[in-house]
């Protein structure tokens, strides 16, 4: 169908449509009430619901009094990762979700949860009827550690292993076995550190927290003592930071248990590195090299898990335990460093060594995937190709977060990084390179479009019911909340 065609249609459902939610948007008043604006107001439209929408959608609405924001999101739930990724026992991590409220709460944001852009609606379309279109979808996939073996059972992604834990749908039914002694996590960077603490954090810790009710049952029944997180560096090249690292020092009944040769030079080549990097190697030569006090001696001869990191090693078979058909240990090429600092780079030595373990974690980094033909996809770098976050050849397309520049940073990168790619849609208006003078039907025609094709959207009065009952049920067993685990359970919350 041509473009026109599509907008044609959208634009005469816009006015004919008649149900109960579709005609109170018609009439100009959308799900809580808030007066529809001017045909004429800059309609933006936003993919995606983590930070990089929420902070993309501030940052336009604060600065311009006449833009108008529509948030569509895959899941009946809004916050991305807030909700999905950070560990269940960084609360405060999650205070972020308040700033976001405000804004979806704004008389010029409103949130459509449950639709699946790429599927239910095509970004053409979503262009045709806005003004501009910013893609925030994050990184949905993960980087594969591409060894043989990595199929066998007890081998996970670190982003399926999170969400599990975290309640993402499609990760409820990963149950991994933790019966096994020894855990290996590969690759050295926050998350695998988060995965670490989940997997060794005593239960009077995590029970209070919103970590799933089946994870924390699953992770009570744990087997597992020895969590090994490998990278393929240095001890001067991992990825984590020290706030991350001071916890797995000070996790309550665990012990660390380093290599001491690991460790050779690396205290005269801290000189040379800048002061973060300095205070999480020194903290970590502390932890590997110095006889601790009495009382630490003690607290440690009690503990009854380890954690450790084991350095210069790369991933090159994942073992089988051929009789059970699951994995039985991970063979680990030797590398040497060429280069120095925080850029050094590993190289094979040619030795192996091989750890047994039933559990294996990749925790290599996530991946953004492309959801739409029409939208411009850098494969090899896995991003939407962008120009301070214009698409590259695709006038009026932006992107935000993670898609934008590939999946490392924290909240506040993020927040940096979808403010500037809200000023570079604003220059773009105010210069005319975006044409905001026609009107454009915005959220009226997609959601016309959507009921054609049965698709409900959950507004964000919706998600507040989702969010109550996950209270409720929280409180009455001494959490923050009890997560609903399937989209079924959550749209029929919100449609009560
Ligand atoms: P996301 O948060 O992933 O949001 C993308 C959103 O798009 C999601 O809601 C998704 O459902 C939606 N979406 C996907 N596909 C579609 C589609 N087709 N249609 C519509 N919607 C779609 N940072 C910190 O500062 N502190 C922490 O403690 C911390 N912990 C983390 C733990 C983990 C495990 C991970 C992976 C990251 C963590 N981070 C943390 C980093 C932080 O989560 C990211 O910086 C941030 O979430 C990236 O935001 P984003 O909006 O680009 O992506
Ligand atoms: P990350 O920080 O990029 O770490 C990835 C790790 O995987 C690195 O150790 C990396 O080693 C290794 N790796 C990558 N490719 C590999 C390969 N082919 N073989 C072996 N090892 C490989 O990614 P992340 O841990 O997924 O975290 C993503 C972002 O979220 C980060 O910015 C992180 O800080 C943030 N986050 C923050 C928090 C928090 O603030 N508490 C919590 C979780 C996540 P090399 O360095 O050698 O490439």
């Amino acid at each position: 169908m041509s473009g026109h065609k599509l907008l044609f249609s959208g634009l005469k459902l816009w006015t004919s449509g008649r149900s109960s939610w579709i005609s109170r948007l018609n009439d100009g008043i959308n799900e809580r009430g808030k007066a529809s604006f001017s045909s004429c107001s800059p309609k933006v439209c936003i993919v995606g619901s983590g930070p990089a929408g929420f902070y993309t959608a501030q940052h336009l609405i604060k600065a311009r009094q006449d833009v108008q924001v529509d948030i569509f999101e895959r899941l009946p739930i809004p916050f991305g990762l807030v909700r999905f990724g950070v560990a269940p026992d960084h609360p405060e991590v999650k205070n972020v979700i308040n700033t976001f409220t405000q804004t979806a709460k704004h008389s010029r944001c409103s949130f459509y949860g449950n639709v699946n852009v790429g599927k239910d609606v095509s970004v053409k379309e979503l262009q045709q009827a806005y003004h501009a279109v910013v893609l925030s979808y994050g990184a949905e996939g993960n980087r594969s550690i591409g060894v043989p073996g990595e199929d066998l059972a007890g081998v996970y992604s670190a982003k399926d292993f999170v969400g599990w834990y975290n309640g993402l749908p499609n990760c409820r039914e990963l149950c991994p076995d933790l019966s096994c002694e020894t855990a290996v996590i590969l690759g050295q960077g926050n998350v695998a550190l988060d995965v670490a603490r989940i997997l060794l954090s005593p239960f009077d810790i995590l029970k209070k927290t919103d970590i799933t009710q089946p994870a924390l049952e699953a992770l009570a029944e744990s087997q597992i003592r020895r969590v090994l997180i490998v990278g393929r560096r240095g001890p001067i090249q991992v990825a984590c930071t020290i706030k991350e690292l001071r916890e797995m020092v000070n996790l309550p009944d665990t012990r660390p248990e380093m290599v001491a040769a690991d460790f050779e030079g690396v205290t005269e080549a801290l000189k040379d590195v800048p002061r973060p990097r300095k205070r999480l190697t020194e903290l970590m030569l502390k932890t590997a090299l110095e006889i601790p006090g009495e009382k630490e001696q003690e607290r440690r001869a009690k503990a009854s898990r380890i954690w450790a990191f084991r350095f210069f090693r790369s991933p090159v078979e994942i073992l089988a335990d051929l009789e059970h058909n699951r994995t039985a240990g991970i063979r680990l090429a030797i590398n040497r460093l060429e280069g120095s600092g925080e850029g050094a780079r590993a190289v094979l030595t040619g030795e192996v060594e091989d750890v047994s373990c039933g559990l294996v974690i990749s925790s290599i980094g996530y991946k953004s995937l492309p959801i739409d033909p029409s939208v411009p996809f850098d494969s090899s770098k896995a991003i939407v190709p962008n120009n301070l976050g214009r698409v590259q050849q695709a006038a009026g397309l932006y992107c935000s977060g993670w898609l934008k520049t590939g999946p490392t940073g924290v909240i506040a990168t993020t927040m940096n990084n979808s403010f500037d790619t809200a000023r570079s849609l604003m220059e773009d208006m105010d210069s005319g390179t975006l044409d905001v003078s026609v009107a454009k039907p915005g959220s009226q025609s997609i959601c016309a479009l959507l009921e054609k094709r049965g698709v409900k959207p959950v507004v964000f009065s919706d998600w507040e019911k989702i969010d109550s009952e996950e209270t409720r049920r929280g409180e009455a067993i001494g959490k923050p909340r009890e997560k609903l685990l399937t989209v079924e359970e959550m749209l029929q919350v919100a449609r009560k």
